[in-house]
């Protein structure tokens, strides 16, 4: 276990990672599913928080990305630690709350659980698609800076749904990466981590990148990593990915949370902070500073 970091700092950009993901979502979210053309047709480039898209959303709300990920934060907090049926259950009422959106993978393993309390569904080829990736940022906040206890994590949340080796691969990823992040280390070594990934599974190949920004899991994480990599600055890295459309607040999402993690929440731009909703705003800084205070960091007595 590596001990090398400041808690505070470690606190600072799990903040961003949160409120990056949030932004993400909602900018997102008005292209979702469109194609390239079609963006730039209607927008020239996309990057204002304005809402609509296909869900006809308020300007700043979030969507099925935001949401799961704060129910698996509920979770945990009322089972005080982690727990896969605590998070099933919030699933599941999240679910019975009509919310905006949710994909047929995540739907189809919420009524398992509600009909045969399922905590792992059967392994499918044709789940691989990104809604359990895009739920990694509280898993990764409570079991840091533990790695073994990262992969617990990461897998039981992501097979409650998705029970798939893309899938998998990607969430443990995407962890391992934000581990690294909470730690403040470079993009040239969190590269390494994208490309380890790559040499186990080329699906995920983004160099050269391939344009496709697909809810298939592989394409998802080659877009994320494009604009992560690519980009100057948080905004720059968010305009990017969005601006590829197809499933863009996913992309958005997971982008989101690696460069507000990377660039701390001070490099989230204000005008699109402002367009957050504030309970919503309140809430991701209550769960950052609870998955922080309840992870194996937070439990190490200070200096
Ligand atoms: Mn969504
Ligand atoms: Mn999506």
């Amino acid at each position: 276990m590596n001990l090398q970091f400041d808690l505070e700092e470690v606190r600072q950009r799990a903040r961003g990672a949160f409120l990056g993901m949030a932004v993400g979502d909602a900018l997102g979210a008005t292209v979702e599913f469109m194609t390239v053309p079609e963006i730039s047709a209607r927008y020239g480039v996309h990057r204002e928080i304005i809402g609509g898209g296909w869900l006809r959303l308020k300007a700043g709300q979030v969507t099925d990305d935001t949401e799961m990920a704060l129910c698996i934060v509920r979770a945990v907090a009322t089972s005080q630690g982690w727990s896969r049926e605590a998070i099933a259950r919030e699933f599941a009422a999240w679910l019975k709350s009509r919310p905006v959106d949710c994909g047929d993978t995540c739907r189809k393993g919420i009524r398992a659980f509600m009909l045969h309390g399922t905590l792992e569904v059967p392994y499918n080829h044709w789940d691989g698609g990104n809604g359990a990736a895009m739920r990694m940022l509280p898993p990764a906040l409570l079991s840091f800076p533990d790695g073994e206890l990262l992969k617990k994590y990461a897998l039981e949340q992501a097979r409650l749904t998705h029970h798939q080796e893309l899938s998998d691969a990607a969430c443990l990823c995407i962890g391992a990466m934000l581990h690294l992040i909470l730690q403040g280390v470079s993009k040239n070594r969190l590269r390494r981590e994208a490309e380890a990934l790559v040499a186990r599974h080329h699906q995920f190949g983004f160099e050269p990148y391939r344009r496709l920004s697909s809810a298939y899991v592989a394409d998802t994480l080659a877009t994320v990593f494009h604009y992560f990599f690519k980009g100057r600055d948080f905004e720059h890295c968010l305009t990017g990915v969005v601006n590829q459309g197809g499933d863009a607040d996913t992309t958005g999402a997971i982008c989101g949370m690696l460069a507000g993690g990377y660039y701390g929440s001070e490099g989230i731009p204000r005008h699109w902070l402002k367009k957050l909703d504030r309970r919503l705003v309140a809430e991701l800084e209550r769960a950052t500073e609870g998955l922080i205070a309840a992870s194996p960091a937070g439990r190490l007595p200070g200096p």
